[in-house]
């Protein structure tokens, strides 16, 4: 696979057990030696009888989210790390939910992540659940055939009554005792549309009274009428995802099928088809097998695909990449690189362990990635003007421009320098002018000298202030050097440097400050109302000022603005002549207290 190199294997539960079948030989490609009995049925054709095989395997029905990322991260890196093949497999059985536009940008997200599902041989790993739909109905029939499945005309309710309950066993269906050809008949009939939506269901005839209540004649079949984005109107019936799953993996000589613990009960009955289909010959692979890891739960966000599409129905967010969302193309619209991704995903670790994991933990995979490329720039967020009074005197004339710069970086070598200027009218922020400064504070206020960073060091004289005493101006002189005359040399000591862009050169932009979308570190945990805790403050848009630098951002570029943390230009809104900047975090971590 063409992926990137993690940096760190921690290794994990995972990992061992692939390691113990490729050393010992077990892993299920490894027995598989001869050619495919029923090749038409098995979709991965030629199999590498050394290699292993995961599999990602989204259910096309919304953008993916950062806990998809991580079993993408997983499933893929395992590929990568033991020379294996991770398909990319769309679960498309529920046509109702699903869309082209989920496959396209489910594609997008896992190649953005840096991992592909072609080869560099050009082999395409590329599946469809629907693909293998003649085949799942195949499997469907050999059941009914064998006895082992029957058309279950109850009602919902008499079904959902009759399942028991963790105390209760079921009760078998009156229709549970349906000869085969009788079976056989109805399932023609619901094929070919004589049975109305929900009217019957095809289920595996297992065990009413199984403790394991998914194993008390699961539904593998149900009648749909919907249009799906493969197959288009070819079936009204559609395989449920119990059933089409082990299928799958099975055809596709899955070796390795990698999922969250949820799933850990449905494994019997994974095992359970299989081994029934693999007797009648369906399946001549042996044994795909089933491995479960917890989920990962992220703070201050909520990783359901159903709620995150409320979010964006009901138009709470701007849509699926809006940058408040935890999906992966909102995490990158907001400024999150590839790498700080993966990283994040490798510190998180593989366990199956219920853990929540602090969002702080993102972001500071983000800073450290970010750290040592974003190039800093100085921008004013919150804008006061400040003049400089005595700038004709020191400079000869009013409209003189000093040229100042400073390094991009702040270490390493060749590290461009961005260029700015300085004239008599300034922009600085706010917050660094006090009329009557608090106790300790060391920026400007009438007396006290401060060094406009990468520039001269100035003396405050005082402010201007409007009718309503609100300071329109903070007004300054710049301070010669005591030895030499010369304006900020370093002679001069100081207590601080403010951040700041001068009115001449700094560029307007707008900049929209992001914050987490909920109040609450476990917004939708034991029942809590998520809508409910939405953080009214998650976005703040300003008018900034930013330096010159700036002016040739691009989207996607990130920086770090001093002093305030690592902004993105906006991959949707960001135009050179209408600048857009995203936050992406601060410098550290505010929440943690
Ligand atoms: P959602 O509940 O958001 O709809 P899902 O599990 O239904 O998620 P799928 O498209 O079926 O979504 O998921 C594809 C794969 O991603 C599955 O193997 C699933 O186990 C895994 N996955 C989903 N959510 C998480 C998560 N929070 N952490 C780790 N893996 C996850
Ligand atoms: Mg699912």
């Amino acid at each position: 696979m063409s992926a990137p190199t993690a940096p760190t294997k921690p290794t994990n539960f995972l990992r061992q057990i692939i390691e113990n079948h490729l050393a010992e030989g077990t892993h299920a490609g490894r027995h598989w030696g001869g050619s495919p009995g029923d090749a038409a049925h098995h979709a991965a054709g030629q199999v590498d009888t050394a290699k292993i095989r995961t599999r990602f395997p989204p259910e096309p029905n919304g953008y993916l989210h950062v806990g998809h990322a991580k079993s993408i991260c997983l499933n893929f890196g395992l590929a990568r790390d033991y020379d294996g093949i991770c398909h990319l497999r769309f679960d498309d059985t529920n046509p109702e939910k699903e869309e082209q536009e989920y496959v396209d940008s489910i594609k997008e997200a896992v190649r953005w992540l840096g991992f592909d599902w072609q080869d560099a041989q050009g082999n395409n790993y590329l599946y469809y659940a629907s693909d293998y739909f003649d085949f799942m109905h195949r499997a469907a029939v050999y059941l009914i055939e064998q006895g082992l499945a029957y058309v279950d005309e109850q009602s919902a309710e008499d079904m959902r009554a009759n399942r028991g309950d963790f105390t209760t066993p079921g009760k078998d269906s009156p229709f549970r005792s349906r000869s085969v050809a009788d079976n056989l008949e109805r399932f023609a009939d619901m094929k070919d549309g004589k049975l109305a939506d929900g009217a019957a269901v095809l289920r595996a005839k297992i065990d009413m009274a199984a403790p394991n209540i998914n194993m008390r004649d699961p539904a593998i079949y149900r009648i749909r009428r919907a249009t799906h984005h493969n197959t288009g109107d070819q079936w009204c019936i559609y395989p449920m995802y119990t059933f089409a799953h082990p299928i799958e993996d099975a055809l596709e000589h899955i070796t390795h099928s990698i999922c969250t613990l949820e799933f850990e009960d449905q494994r019997p009955f994974y095992d359970w088809l299989l081994d029934h289909l693999r007797e009648g010959g369906l399946i001549v692979t042996p044994q795909s097998r089933q491995y479960e890891f917890s989920r990962l739960n992220l703070t201050y966000v909520v990783t359901s695909k159903r709620k995150l599409k409320h979010l964006v129905d009901n138009g709470i967010v701007s849509g699926w990449d809006d940058p408040r969302m935890p999906t992966i193309m909102g995490l990158r619209r907001r400024g999150f690189t590839p790498a700080s991704i993966r990283d994040f995903c490798e510190r998180i670790g593989v366990t199956k362990d219920y853990a929540w994991i602090d969002y702080s933990l993102l972001e500071l995979c983000l800073r450290e990635d970010l750290e040592h490329q974003a190039h800093r720039a100085m921008v004013v967020l919150d804008p006061v003007a400040l003049e400089l009074t005595n700038w004709a005197e020191v400079f000869g004339s009013d409209a003189h421009i000093e040229a100042c710069e400073l390094p991009a970086l702040p270490k390493g070598e060749n590290i461009p320098l961005r260029q700015f200027g300085l004239g008599r009218q300034v922009w600085i922020e706010r917050e660094d002018f006090e009329e009557t400064p608090p106790k300790g504070y060391k920026r400007l206020f009438p007396g006290n000298k401060v060094r406009l960073k990468g520039g001269y060091v100035i003396e405050c004289t005082g402010c201007e202030k409007d009718a309503d005493g609100h300071i329109t101006k903070v007004l300054a002189t710049v301070v010669p050097d005591t030895k030499s005359g010369t304006p900020g040399a370093d002679s001069v000591k100081v207590k601080a440097a403010i951040t700041w862009v001068s009115q001449h050169d700094a560029v307007e932009a707008e900049v929209r400050l992001y914050d987490r979308l909920f109040t609450d570190a476990q917004p939708d945990a034991g029942g809590k109302d998520f809508l409910a805790l939405l953080n009214p403050g998650s976005l703040k848009t300003v008018t900034a000022y930013v330096e010159p630098s700036l002016a040739s951002a691009q989207p996607d570029d990130k920086y770090q603005f001093e002093r305030f943390g690592y902004f993105v230009a906006d991959r949707t809104d960001h135009r050179a002549d209408k600048p857009v900047f995203n936050k992406i975090t601060g410098l550290r971590d505010s929440w943690g207290k």
